[in-house]
C-alpha cells in the first residue's frame, strides 16, 4: 500500500536533528515565547521576505488574530472562498463578522477575482483569499481591489508556504498572511502551530499583544486578547524542517511533473500551474466525475487517496447555505476532487505504481 501521506519517513530521516532540537528546549526550560520561537519568526520573515512574523498556536488562530488585528468585528462582512478548509470561513464567524462566499475558478480552485470585485459592499472589512493546494489565488488583482476599496487583505497561505506569484512569495502580498504548521502541511510541526506574516508594523505590534491576553507588559492588559502563543518545542522542530523545505518543495514539484506526464490523455482533469504562479503542490488533486468509484478502485490497487474537501464551505452543516445553487463550481469540485500521494519521501517506484494504478482504475470505470 502506498500511504496517502507518511510522516514517519520524514521523521526517521531527521530523527537525530529533531531529538537534538527538542533536547535543547527541554534543557533550557523556556517553552513559551522563548528564543526558538523568536528565531523561527526571524527565519520565516526572511524566507517569505516580510518585515514581521508573529508565532501563534495554530493556523486557525493566525486567521482569528489577523482578522481581529485589522479590526473585523460584528456588522462587518469578510469575503472569502466557497471552497477551502472550514477555518478560512469559521474564523470570520468567530470574529463576529459575516462570511461572504465567492465561487472558485475551477482551473485553480482559488476564489475568482471578478467575483470578489462584485461581492464588495460598504460593509466589507476584509478579503481572505486562500491559495488552495499550494497554487496562488489571483493575488495581484485581489490586493489591488483591497487597496482601491480600503479593505484589508489577509492571505490564507496555510497550504502555500514557498509558493510565488509573479516571482513574489505568497504571504508577502496582503496586509497580513497566515501560515499553518499543522503536521500534514508542507512545513509541519509535531503538534499545532501557526504564524502571521505582515509588513505593517502597526499590525505586528497589535498581534504580539493579541496573542498574549492583550498584554502591554508587566501584567498590564490593554485590550481583550487571546491565549495563543507558539510553543518553543514546536518552533525548534520547525527550524530543523525549514532547512529542508526548499528541497521538499522541489521534490513535490518533480512528482507533480511526473504525474502530469504519466496521466495526460486519461479522462481526468489534472491540476494546472497557471502563469505567473509557482505551485508548491501541498496537494496534487485531480478531478473525475466518478470520484468515489475511482477512490475505491485505487484503494484496491494499493494507493491511498484523500478528498479535500467533500463539502463546499457554505454547504457545511454549520452554514447550511444552498451551495449547489449559489456556488456551483465549489459544489462541483466537492464532488469531483481526489488528492493523490504527493510528498518528498515518495519513491520513484511508488510514483510509477500510483500512475499505473490510476490508469488501470480509469479503464475500469
Ligand atoms: C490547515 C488550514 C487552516 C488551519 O490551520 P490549523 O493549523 O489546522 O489551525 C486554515 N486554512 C487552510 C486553507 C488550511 O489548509
Amino acid at each position: 500500500m502506498i500511504p496517502f501521506l507518511d510522516l514517519t519517513r520524514q521523521h526517521a530521516a531527521l530523527r537525530a536533528e529533531l531529538m537534538d532540537a527538542a533536547g535543547r528546549v527541554l534543557d533550557s526550560a523556556r517553552f513559551i515565547l522563548g528564543p526558538e520561537g523568536e528565531a523561527l519568526e526571524q527565519d520565516l520573515a526572511k524566507h517569505v521576505g516580510v518585515a514581521h512574523a508573529i508565532g501563534v498556536a495554530s493556523g486557525t488562530d493566525a486567521l482569528r488574530l489577523a482578522l481581529a488585528a485589522v479590526g473585523v468585528g460584528p456588522g462587518d462582512e469578510v469575503i472569502t472562498t466557497a471552497f477551502s478548509f472550514v477555518a478560512s470561513a469559521s474564523t470570520i464567524v468567530m470574529a463576529g463578522a459575516t462570511p461572504v462566499f465567492v465561487d472558485i475558478d475551477p482551473a485553480t480552485f482559488a476564489l475568482e477575482a471578478e467575483g470578489v470585485a462584485r461581492a464588495i459592499t460598504p460593509r466589507t472589512r476584509a478579503i481572505v483569499p486562500v491559495h488552495l493546494y499550494g497554487h496562488a489565488a489571483a493575488i495581484d488583482r485581489i490586493a489591488e481591489l483591497g487597496r482601491t476599496h480600503g479593505v484589508a487583505v489577509i492571505e490564507d497561505a496555510a497550504q502555500a508556504i514557498g509558493a510565488t506569484y509573479a516571482g513574489r512569495p505568497l504571504g508577502a502580498w496582503g496586509d497580513a498572511a497566515c501560515l499553518s504548521f499543522y503536521p500534514t502541511k508542507n512545513l509541519g510541526a509535531c503538534g499545532d502551530a501557526g504564524m502571521i506574516l505582515t509588513n505593517r508594523s502597526d499590525l505586528a505590534e497589535r498581534l504580539r499583544r493579541l496573542r498574549h491576553h492583550g498584554d502591554g507588559g508587566r501584567y498590564r492588559h490593554l485590550e481583550l486578547g487571546y491565549s495563543s502563543r507558539l510553543d518553543d518545542l514546536q518552533a525548534a522542530l520547525l527550524r530543523v524542517k525549514l532547512g529542508r523545505l526548499e528541497a521538499w518543495t522541489a521534490a513535490r514539484r518533480r512528482i507533480a511533473a511526473r504525474y502530469h506526464d504519466a496521466l495526460a490523455g486519461l479522462p481526468l482533469t489534472l491540476p494546472i500551474e497557471r502563469e505567473p504562479a509557482r505551485h508548491v503542490y501541498h496537494l496534487y488533486t485531480i478531478r473525475h466525475r466518478q470520484r468515489d468509484a475511482l477512490a475505491k478502485a485505487l484503494v484496491q490497487l494499493g494507493v491511498g487517496t484523500a478528498v479535500h474537501y467533500p463539502i463546499a464551505v457554505p454547504g457545511q452543516p454549520m452554514f447550511g447555505l444552498p451551495a449547489e445553487r449559489q456556488w456551483p463550481e465549489a459544489a462541483r469540485a466537492s464532488r469531483e476532487v481526489l488528492s493523490l500521494p504527493c510528498y518528498a519521501e515518495l519513491t520513484d517506484d511508488e510514483v510509477n505504481q500510483a500512475t499505473r494504478a490510476v490508469r488501470t482504475a480509469c479503464e475500469g470505470l
